[in-house]
């Protein structure tokens, strides 16, 4: 699937409100954009697009472009534990 594109103006005032929300850093690798200026910040879809798409605030987050391309579409682990852990096998009904 291809990337998302999305208007500068909008990207810019995104990546100000994740800024204010969770702080000028990546939201995986946590380290900060104002000490590695040449570490380029990008907005991730936590996530993954395929999955929810369009550019709700809530699904995004700052992430350096290291952290963004491995994290790719894949779920993240956090949220993986959290699906596994919620939708336990031996709770699943089975109907006919
Ligand atoms: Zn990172």
């Amino acid at each position: 699937m291809s990337r998302p594109d999305i208007d500068p103006e909008l990207r810019a005032f995104f990546q100000c409100h994740l800024a204010a929300r969770d702080g000028r850093r990546c939201f995986y690798c946590r380290r900060n954009f104002k000490k590695r200026p040449m570490r380029r910040k990008t907005l991730d879809h936590y996530v993954p697009h395929w999955i929810w798409p369009g550019w709700d605030v809530d699904n995004l987050v700052l992430a350096c472009e290291r952290c963004n391309l491995a994290k790719g579409a894949a779920l993240p682990w956090p949220l993986v534990w959290l699906l596994l852990a919620t939708f336990r096998p031996e709770n699943w009904e089975l109907t006919a």
